[in-house]
């Protein structure tokens, strides 16, 4: 583990290499899905490019004067940009008032830092004005962004950027690092680490807020719900998911990620083989669905949610995604054990 991060290994020794003043760009663009590690991949490399005391070429110490501003969000030359509270969009004045600040030579350290998150949330009016720092960038300024993906940015905007693309871990490495660095007990790890498909930053969020794990809880519900009820229905519950707020493309790969770790448990279910399911406390749901299906049958739907968080990634309209991943799963009627019958109204 370098930088205090798990996994981006490639990413990490990219940028460290430039932290040196001949290789350092203008512009980065940090791509991932959410929770992957996109901003603390950021400030490592700020601090790495500010660290007063860096143990290494390209290492920072983290407890330097600098290193700690930047952990507290308080270092006078970076600027953090994200949408207002409230607000889905980064604003284009909000771009122009950063374009002042950057103007500026750097107060204390030798570049001028700003860090844009989430990117893919800009206006097209704030596109065009970022385009003009990128364009024509101020000396001794370096500009990061974070997006979703890369294609759902401006191409003039990528195309002068460094690209990172950050990719989930492996999920074993990720429940390994998540019991190592995080010291989370490796039961729980495990867990973490299918539910959020390898993504660290997700698997903490999920292990300090309890509420998220009882979302992860409904999601499975949900699922039971869904396999028990006909397309129509299935159809109607997209529709009702698609009309809540927030983006539907970050909450259909949250389901399906968690509908992933079930599918998964019920091949092993149907398999007798001696792995421990991740969903332990649904053994006996599991291993009912396991003996309505055949494997076959079972694999093409551990498939189709794989393709299906695959197409949520490659940035494919997130409600066809879902609609086509629901009317391929089975329908299995209402059998399930263990659940008292719970009206579901898929109108919201
Ligand atoms: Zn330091």
């Amino acid at each position: 583990m370098t930088w205090n991060i798990c996994g981006h290994d490639t990413a990490i020794a990219f940028l460290k290499e430039h932290t040196q003043p001949e290789k350092l760009r203008h512009a980065y663009l940090i791509t991932g899905p959410a929770g992957v590690g996109r901003t603390t991949l950021a400030l490592a490399f700020i601090k790495a490019l500010n660290c007063l005391k860096p143990p290494a070429p390209g290492e920072f110490c983290d407890h330097c004067f600098a290193c700690r501003q930047i952990n507290a969000g308080a270092f006078s030359d970076l600027t953090i940009l994200a949408p207002l509270e409230g607000h889905q969009d980064l604003r284009i004045d909000q771009i122009r008032e950063m374009q002042q600040a950057l103007a500026l030579a750097p107060y204390q350290a030798q570049y001028r830092i700003v860090l844009i998150q989430d990117f893919q949330r800009a206006t097209a009016a704030a596109s065009n004005a970022l385009l003009k720092s990128l364009e024509e960038p101020p000396a001794r300024a370096v500009l990061i962004l974070t997006a979703d993906a890369q294609e759902s940015l401006l191409e003039t905007i990528a195309s002068r950027c460094e690209i990172l693309r950050l990719r989930p871990m492996p999920v074993d490495a990720a429940a390994h690092c998540l019991a190592e660095a995080y010291q989370i007990p490796p039961d729980q790890a495990k867990l973490l680490a299918h539910l959020t498909s390898g993504r660290i930053g997700a698997a903490v969020k999920l292990y300090q807020n309890p509420d998220l794990l009882s979302a992860y809880e409904d999601a499975l519900d949900t699922l039971a719900e869904l396999l028990a009820v006909n397309r129509r229905q299935r159809l109607q519950f997209v529709e009702s998911l698609s009309r809540k707020k927030g983006s539907l493309r970050e909450s259909a790969a949250d389901l399906i990620a968690i509908w992933l770790t079930y599918w998964r448990d019920v091949l092993i279910a149907s398999s007798d083989a001696e792995i421990a399911l991740v969903n332990q406390s649904r053994q006996d749901a599991i291993q009912w669905v396991a003996q309505q299906m055949d494997f076959a049958e079972i694999h093409a739907a551990v498939q189709i949610c794989e393709k299906a968080l695959d197409q949520l990634e490659k940035y494919i309209n997130p409600r066809l995604v879902l609609e086509n991943l629901l009317l391929n799963m089975p329908i299995l009627g209402a059998k399930e054990p263990q659940k008292a019958t719970r009206n579901v109204s898929y109108n919201d």
